[in-house]
């Protein structure tokens, strides 16, 4: 499992359509994006799809997309907290909501390796 940056941003400004989090990766960087709205267990049902896709290598090769969300679905429901816990730990940065956090979703958001 690679380091990663977690965001947390309101996605709704910058998604025309409706997304709690996504998995990218920028020039070999890796980006878990979640609401800022999630809490709770539906943040971290989110969050643990999120890491899936990332864990399973979702980003790194060219899957299909029906394929990707029902291993990331797997995954996550299988997913022990401890693992959980250890993976949380991977995020090297956690970017709040506001500014530049933003930015980094805008940028890629029409890419190719975005997972949702
Ligand atoms: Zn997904």
């Amino acid at each position: 499992m690679p380091e990663y940056t977690l965001i947390r941003a309101d996605m709704s400004k910058h998604f025309s359509f409706d997304v709690k989090g996504i998995a990218l990766k920028v020039a070999g960087e890796y980006y878990i994006a979640i609401d800022q709205s999630l809490s709770g267990d539906q943040l971290d049902m989110v969050y643990k799809h999120e890491l899936s896709h990332i864990l399973l290598g979702h980003l790194d090769r060219d899957i299909e997309t029906a394929v990707k969300e029902r291993e990331a679905d797997e995954y996550a429901a299988r997913m022990t907290d401890q693992e959980y816990k250890k993976l949380q730990e991977m995020a090297k940065t956690t970017l709040a909501q506001g500014g530049n956090p933003c930015d980094n979703v805008n940028v890629v958001k029409k890419r190719q390796n975005k997972s949702l």
